[in-house]
This record gives structure tokens, sequence and C-alpha cells, in this order.
């Protein structure tokens, strides 16, 4: 039978179907409400039986893709498996049924104390795992962990009396390292890269006094590590500028090396990537920023800190704090998941995460290899990047691996490699998996070789096919015309 769940619910809706009814609400509890606050009118809601519903949600469920479904190698986004522990956890009552004012409220800090308890602690395991002193829950996703470092970096240096107004961001960043620094209000300096990596010539021509910081990605979004590490953190403490590190690609480094034993001085993690709560879709996120010690001070408020006799409360007593980034500590149940993530696999889990990321981001490579180009020939981290050969499109590829049931690598990002796949893996697929992938890409390229058409004609059985992009995203239709039956 053909599936009809496409549109809303109230495309179903039949006058007087009904599911189980609700026993009416008694006189009593109506005569507790204040006269002016009852409804006059039953609300519009779609009447439906209980198995219009079940099958509505169900089968809409399977038309979304979800790494819950199938292999989701998106490059640059660490789309692994969540363990369902983390979620239960996330949702203990507790946790969960806490008004998030409470502990704002004078006295409310005694009804809060596991969660109080566990920001602080989420926040000291990070420092551990980044070598940082100190960090905030408060950011809710990367892009405003990277906004809330760059305005920590600029209160650094305002409290100096420093001037310094640009800020080094190298092109195989993110583009929103340069959208964050240009928010908090610095002229961005774009970096070139050689090799894939910082270029030492390019970045020793562009360290004047007027520089505040460089913004690294390591490894950066091509995959690849920087070898320059230490030079480019002497060079930049010479001029008092600070180092930025963007630690969304955190998956491959973890537990092996930590970025403050490196030297720089304020680091973001997208806790949405690599700790476990695949962001796909835009999701929740949380962009905790570690410090090193000279920026301690600037650190939004409000902190969470321990008292001299073991219990937690909130204090607002840093004079020379930024504020507020976000209200209620950050997206409190993310990193929960996170700090569950991270509890469970300790201190040998995390780095082995990591090795297995990097372990089968190579394997793909050196797999895929004999039928993509691969610009730079050397060991990858947790990702790397690709193009498919002369004349098949990396769109096209993309969309036959949809209509496969596999989601689609990262395409045309980064863009300084030419129709760019980006596949990401994570620790979290297995061989059998990953060779079946291979296998798809195989075969894609041969089949597009061959007959251009058979890629461009795909996919065929989503539930949408090739869209209009620029339409979809100028001409947005937001509302549903209501079918009256
Ligand atoms: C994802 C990502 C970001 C931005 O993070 P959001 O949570 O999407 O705002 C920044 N830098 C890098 C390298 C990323 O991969």
């Amino acid at each position: 039978m053909k599936n009809r769940s496409i549109g809303t619910l109230f495309d179903k809706s039949v006058k007087g179907r009904t599911a189980v009814l609700p026993t009416q609400p008694s006189q009593s509890a109506k005569d507790m409400l204040p006269k002016g606050l009852l409804r006059q009118n039953a609300p519009r809601l779609p009447e439906v039986s209980e198995l219009d519903v079940v099958r509505h949600f169900t089968n809409n469920s399977h038309k979304n893709f979800s790494i819950d479904g199938n292999l989701y190698p998106l490059g640059s986004c660490t789309m692994k498996y969540n363990p369902k522990v983390n979620e239960s956890i996330a949702a203990l009552p507790g946790f969960s049924s806490t008004h998030p004012l409470i502990p704002q409220l004078k006295g409310g800090e005694a009804y809060t104390q596991g969660s109080l308890q566990a920001v602080y602690e989420v926040e000291e395991v990070l420092c551990e795992i980044n070598g940082m002193k100190a960090f905030t829950m408060q950011p809710m996703s990367g892009a405003n962990g990277e906004f809330t470092g760059v305005m920590l970096i600029a209160a650094y240096h305002r409290d100096k009396g420093n001037k310094k107004t640009k800020i080094i961001v190298p092109d195989a960043a993110h583009g929103t390292n340069p959208a964050s620094a240009m928010m908090a209000g610095y002229e961005v300096i774009n970096l070139p890269s050689k090799d894939g990596m910082v270029d030492p010539e390019a970045l020793e021509a562009a360290l004047t006094d007027d520089v505040a910081a460089l913004m690294m990605t390591c490894p950066n979004t091509l995959g690849i590590f920087e070898n320059h590490l230490p030079s480019i953190v002497e060079k930049l403490r010479k001029i008092d500028a600070l180092l930025y590190y963007d630690g969304a690609n955190l998956n491959a480094i973890m537990g092996k090396m930590r970025v403050g034993d490196v030297g720089f001085d304020v680091v973001h993690l997208n806790l949405h990537k690599t700790m476990a709560t695949p962001h796909g879709g835009g999701g929740p996120g949380s962009g905790a920023v570690g410090v090193s010690e000279k920026l301690v001070p600037y650190l939004p408020v409000a902190r969470v800190v321990k008292n001299e006799d073991g219990s937690f409360a909130l204090s607002y007593d840093f004079p020379k704090s930024i504020g507020y980034i976000a209200p209620f500590l950050g997206n409190f149940s993310v990193y929960l998941k996170a700090f569950a993530y991270i509890k469970r696999l300790g201190k040998e889990g995390i780095p082995r995460a990591a090795e297995f990321a990097v372990l089968n981001a190579n394997y793909l490579r050196k797999s895929m290899e004999s039928f993509l180009t691969v610009p730079f020939d050397r060991i990858c981290m947790h990702e790397f990047v690709s193009s498919p050969p002369e004349g098949i499109r990396a769109l096209d590829i993309a969309k036959a691996l949809l209509e496969n049931g596999i989601h689609a690598p990262t395409i045309y990002f980064p863009l300084i490699v030419n129709e760019c796949l980006m596949f990401e893996p994570t620790e979290t697929e297995n061989k059998d998996t990953l060779d079946e992938l291979i296998e798809l890409m195989h075969e894609f390229v041969e089949k597009g070789k061959k007959d251009p058409e058979y890629l461009t004609k795909m996919p065929l059985t989503t539930p949408v096919r090739r869209l209009d992009e620029t339409m979809a995203a100028r001409n947005m239709i937001l509302t549903q015309q209501e079918k009256v039956k």
C-alpha cells in the first residue's frame, strides 16, 4: 500500500474521529481557575484515531535520515553513535524536572546541589582532558563558543591596555572562525595554507604588533594535523598575541594531546560532535570553552563554585567577567550526555576512541584512493578530503549515496578543494559498514564514468528528489493550506 503519511496530522482529521477519550475535567477543576482564563471554544486539534497518530509519526520518522538508521560519514561533524545510556542519564528526573531558574533564586541552590555538582565536575573533567585551567559551559554551539573565546581575548587585551585590532585565521578553518572574529569587532587576516598546513612564511609576514590572536584548527578541516604548532605558539607569544584552538576536531586527538600543554589560551569544544550527541539537522549543541590561567578572570558568569563545606553555589563575584553568554548555564542536557559519555569511556576509552576514529578514516582513504583523487597524500586524522574523477560531480555522488540509504559525506567544503567530498566515518562504525561504503563509492564512480546520467538522475526513491535549493531558501513556504473534509 502507498505510504500516505506526507503532510500533517490535520490532513488526516475527520470530524468526530477520536482516540482514547480523556475523562472530562470535573466541575471543581474548572472552578479552581479564574474565569477569564477558561477557553470559550474547544482547541482546534486534529480529530484522528490512535492508529492514525502512531502511523503518522512512525512513517515520518523513517523519512528523516538519522545515525540510528544508517552510516552518516558527514565530514567535520563527527556524527558518531550516541549510546542510549547517555540519553537515560540526561533524562533522570532529578535533572530533567528541575526548573532551570531554581539555582538562581535565593536559597534555590539548596534544591539543585546535584545539578550544580554535575556542572562543576564536567568542567573539571574537560580541564583534565584539555589541559586548561577553567571551563565555561554556557556557549550553545561551536560558533557561540568561538564568539565567547574571542570576547575573552578582547577582554584580556583591553585590560592590559594592548592596542590590538586583528585576528589571523588560516584558510583551512571553518567559516565560523572569521565570522566570530568579525562579530567581536576584529579585522580578519586570512592566512593561506601550504601543503594543507599553515604556511610559516605567510604567518611571519602577517604577524604585526596589532595582532590580537591566531585561531588554529587542529586537525584542520582538511583532516591534517598541523606540524608547526610549537613554532607557531612561540611566534605569537613574542607579540603578546593569544592562541585560540578550534577544538571541533577534538575527536582525533582526545586523550592524546592536551591543547593547554601545547600553549593554547582558549579552546572551544563541540560536545555535540566529539562527545556523542550528534547534531545533524542543527539540534541543540554545547560549545564549552576552556581557558588558560590568564583568561580565567574574564569568564562568563554565573560560575559554579565549590564552598568550603563541599556544597556548590552560583557565583557572580568576578568583576572582570564578560557577563552572560547564555542563560541557564547553557544546554545542560547536552553536556550531561557528554559527561556520561566521558565517564563511561574513562581514561583508557577516550584515547582508544580517537585511535579508532583515525584508523577508520585512514582505512577509507587508502581503500578509495585508487578511484578518488586524494589531494594530500599523507596519513590523515579523523577525516579526509577527496574529489571524484574529472566529469563527475560531488553533488551527484552525494545523491546516489542517499538513494542507497547512506548519508552523503560533506560536499563542497572546505572551499579550497575542488568538488570536495569530505568523509568522516568516526570510531563507531565497523569494518563491514565501511566496506559497504567503499564498494558503493567504487560502483558510482565506475557507472558515472560510463554513463553520466546514471548519477545525475539520482535519487529516485527518497521523499523528495532534487530541490531548487536557492528557491527553497529565498522563497520559503512555512504554512500549509488546510484541507477541508
Ligand atoms: C562544526 C564546526 C564549527 C562550528 O560549530 P557549530 O556547533 O556548528 O556552531 C567550528 N569549527 C569547526 C572546525 C567545525 O567543524
